[in-house]
C-alpha cells in the first residue's frame, strides 16, 4: 500500500463501493420480473459502475483528471436522473442528455491553462450539482403526491446533500481559484474528507433507491392480497375485513348497512357453450356493470367464482332493493367488448339488511345467502330480500 496516498486509498474505497452497488444492483435486475423495475435497476447498476470507473480514474491521475472520467462522473448523474424517472413514471428522452456532456467537454479545454482551470472544475461540480438537484426535486414530489408519505423531503435528501455538495465546490472553485490548485494534490485532507463524505451518501443514496423498490413491491404485495385477479374486485379476505369494520362502526354509531348477495344464473351453461376464457371475459364486463351501479361509498367483492358481494353502508333494506334492481336490470341488458356476441346473462341477488347490535356478520350473510336461494327457486334473474325470504 506504500504506493498510496490517503487520498488514493479513499477514491478506490469509493470506486469500489461502488463497483459492488453495480454489481448488486445488476443481479436485482436479473431477479427482477416487472419490465418497469428492471429497467430503473439496470439504470442504477449503469450509474454505479461509471462512478466506480469515475473514481479509479481519478485515484490514478488526481491532477490531471482525463476527460473520459469527468465525462463517465456526468454520464453517471445523468444515469441516475433517467434511472429515477423511469422509476417514477416520467418521461425519459436520450434528446437532451448531450447537453451537460458537450458543456463539460467544451469546459475542459479550460483545464490546460492554469488560470482557467478553476473555472472549468467550477462549470464540472455546478453541472452534475444540477442534475442532483433537478433529480432530489422530482423525487420529492413524487414522494409528496405519488406515495403520499408523511415526510417527502426525507427520500430526496441524499440527493439534495449532493447537489449541495457538488454545488459548494463549483461556488469554492470559481469564488477562491486557489482553492482548486491545493485540492488537487493526492496529499489533502479534504479530498480524504470529501471522499469520505460521498461514501456515506452514496451508502445512504443506494438505500434510499432500494427503499424505493421495497415500498413498490410492498405495495403490489398488498395489492394482490386484497384484489382478485381476474376482475380486480375485493377478493373475499379484503371484503370480510370491510364487513368487520363496518360492524364495528355501526354497533359503535348505530348506522344501518345492507348487504347484495350476486350469483350468475347458469353461468356452467356458459363455460360449457363458449369455453372457460370467454366465461373469464363474462365475469369482468359483469364486474365492471356492477361496478358502475353502485355508489363509490359502497364496496364489491367477488366472494366465490360467480358470486360476487356488495356492502352498502347507510341503506336499508328497501333501499338495497332498489340498487340491486337496477343492477339486475343492466347486467341483463347492458353488452361491452368484453362480452362475445350472443352470451345472455342474468344475475339472481339476495338482500339483507343487517338486524342490529346482536346480528354478526355471518348471521348477516346466511340470510343474505337464503335470499338468494330463493331467487333461484323462483325462477333466477330476480331480487329477493331477506325479510321476504323468511316470511
Ligand atoms: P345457477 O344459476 O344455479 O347459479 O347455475 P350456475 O351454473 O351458475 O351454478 P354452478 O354453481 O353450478 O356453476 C358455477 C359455475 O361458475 C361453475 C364454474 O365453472 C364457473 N366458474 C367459477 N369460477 C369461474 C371462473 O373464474 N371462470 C370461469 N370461466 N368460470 C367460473
Ligand atoms: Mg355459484
Ligand atoms: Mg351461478
Amino acid at each position: 500500500m506504500s504506493g498510496f496516498s490517503p487520498t488514493e486509498v479513499a477514491f478506490l474505497m469509493a470506486a469500489t463501493m461502488q463497483a459492488v452497488a453495480a454489481v448488486v444492483w445488476a443481479i436485482g435486475a436479473w431477479v427482477w420480473s416487472v419490465a418497469e423495475v428492471r429497467r430503473a435497476i439496470l439504470h442504477w447498476s449503469a450509474y454505479a459502475g461509471l462512478s466506480a470507473l469515475t473514481w479509479t480514474l481519478l485515484a490514478l491521475a488526481l491532477q490531471s483528471p482525463p476527460l473520459v472520467s469527468i465525462l463517465s462522473g456526468v454520464a453517471a448523474a445523468l444515469i441516475l436522473q433517467r434511472g429515477i424517472r423511469i422509476f417514477i413514471g416520467r418521461p425519459v428522452s436520450w434528446s437532451r442528455s448531450w447537453i451537460p456532456l458537450v458543456v463539460v467537454a467544451a469546459a475542459y479545454a479550460l483545464a490546460e491553462n492554469p488560470a482557467t482551470r478553476p473555472l472549468q472544475v467550477g462549470i464540472n461540480f455546478g453541472v452534475i450539482g444540477w442534475i442532483y438537484g433537478v433529480t432530489a426535486l422530482e423525487l420529492h414530489a413524487h414522494a409528496r403526491d405519488e406515495m403520499q408519505l408523511r415526510l417527502p423531503w426525507l427520500l430526496a435528501m441524499p440527493l439534495a446533500l449532493g447537489s449541495l455538495a457538488f454545488l459548494s465546490r463549483a461556488a469554492r472553485a470559481v469564488l477562491a481559484p486557489d482553492s482548486v490548485a491545493t485540492e488537487m494534490t493526492t496529499h489533502s485532507g479534504l479530498n480524504v474528507a470529501s471522499a469520505f463524505s460521498y461514501l456515506v451518501l452514496v451508502m445512504v443514496m443506494h438505500s434510499t433507491l432500494a427503499a424505493l423498490v421495497v415500498h413498490r413491491l410492498v405495495g403490489q404485495l398488498r395489492r394482490l392480497s386484497r384484489h382478485d385477479a381476474l376482475t380486480g374486485l375485493y377478493n373475499r379476505h379484503a371484503m370480510q375485513e370491510a364487513l368487520d369494520l363496518q360492524l364495528h362502526r355501526s354497533r359503535r354509531a348505530g348506522d344501518r348497512f345492507s348487504v347484495l348477495m350476486f350469483d350468475l344464473d347458469h353461468f356452467k351453461l356458459i363455460n360449457d357453450s363458449f369455453g372457460h376464457a370467454v366465461g373469464d371475459q363474462a365475469l369482468q364486463h359483469v364486474a365492471g356493470v356492477m361496478l358502475r351501479g353502485l355508489r363509490d361509498v359502497d364496496r364489491l367483492a367477488r366472494f366465490g367464482g360467480e358470486e360476487f358481494l356488495a356492502l352498502l353502508p347507510g341503506l336499508d333494506a328497501a333501499q338495497a332493493l332498489a340498487l340491486a334492481e337496477r343492477i339486475r336490470q343492466a347486467v341483463a341488458t347492458e353488452r361491452g367488448p368484453q362480452l362475445a356476441p350472443g352470451i345472455g346473462l342474468s344475475v339472481s341477488v339476495g338482500v339483507a339488511e343487517w338486524h342490529g347490535p346482536a346480528e354478526e356478520i355471518s348471521r348477516l350473510l346466511v340470510r343474505a345467502d337464503a335470499a338468494l336461494y330463493t331467487a333461484k327457486r323462483l325462477g333466477r334473474d330476480r331480487v329477493v330480500s331477506a325479510g321476504l325470504a323468511s316470511a
